[in-house]
Formats: structure tokens, C-alpha cells, sequence
């Protein structure tokens, strides 16, 4: 699994960026991504996903890694 910020539902309100420990988060020109090869879902901090916990939008998913590699391809 692997976590990915929905464009669609993303407000850009940047709350999650500053609450990742591992800085997997980052905001490019128009939108907030999440780094696949840094982000580690929180396992060892928290349990959980911390950024999809403080996304008040819902706009933070975990997908199947192959699915991952087709939704990279779509939107880069
Ligand atoms: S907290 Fe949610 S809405 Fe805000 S920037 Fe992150 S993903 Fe987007
Ligand atoms: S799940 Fe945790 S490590 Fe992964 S991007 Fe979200 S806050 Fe960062």
C-alpha cells in the first residue's frame, strides 16, 4: 500500500505537510504530493497515517502499490 494525495479533494489548506515525519510530503506548483519512497505510513510514529488523520477533506488515500504505478503514470 502507499499513500496519495487526491487532487480533487486536496484544498491546498497545507495542513499535513508540516505533520509528516519523515518530510514525504512536499508542495509543487499546484498541488501537495506525497513521496512514495520516503513516506512509511506512520508505522513506526504513530500507528497510523498521520496525514490522512489531520486532512479535514479526506483527500489522503492509501492505494495498492500496482494501482500506485497506474495512477503515476496517469498524473505523474
Ligand atoms: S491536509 Fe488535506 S486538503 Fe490540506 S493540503 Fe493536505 S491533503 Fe490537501
Ligand atoms: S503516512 Fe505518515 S510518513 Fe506517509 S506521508 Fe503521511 S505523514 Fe508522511
Amino acid at each position: 500500500m502507499t499513500l496519495v494525495i487526491d487532487e480533487d479533494k486536496c484544498a491546498r489548506c497545507g495542513v499535513c505537510e508540516p505533520e509528516c515525519p519523515n518530510e514525504a510530503i512536499t508542495q509543487t506548483e499546484d498541488a501537495y504530493v506525497i513521496d512514495p519512497l520516503l513516506c512509511t505510513e506512520c508505522k513506526e510514529h504513530y500507528g497510523e497515517p498521520l496525514c490522512a488523520a489531520v486532512c479535514t477533506n479526506n483527500g489522503i488515500r492509501k492505494i495498492k502499490e500496482s494501482l500506485f504505478k497506474r495512477y503515476k503514470n496517469l498524473f505523474g
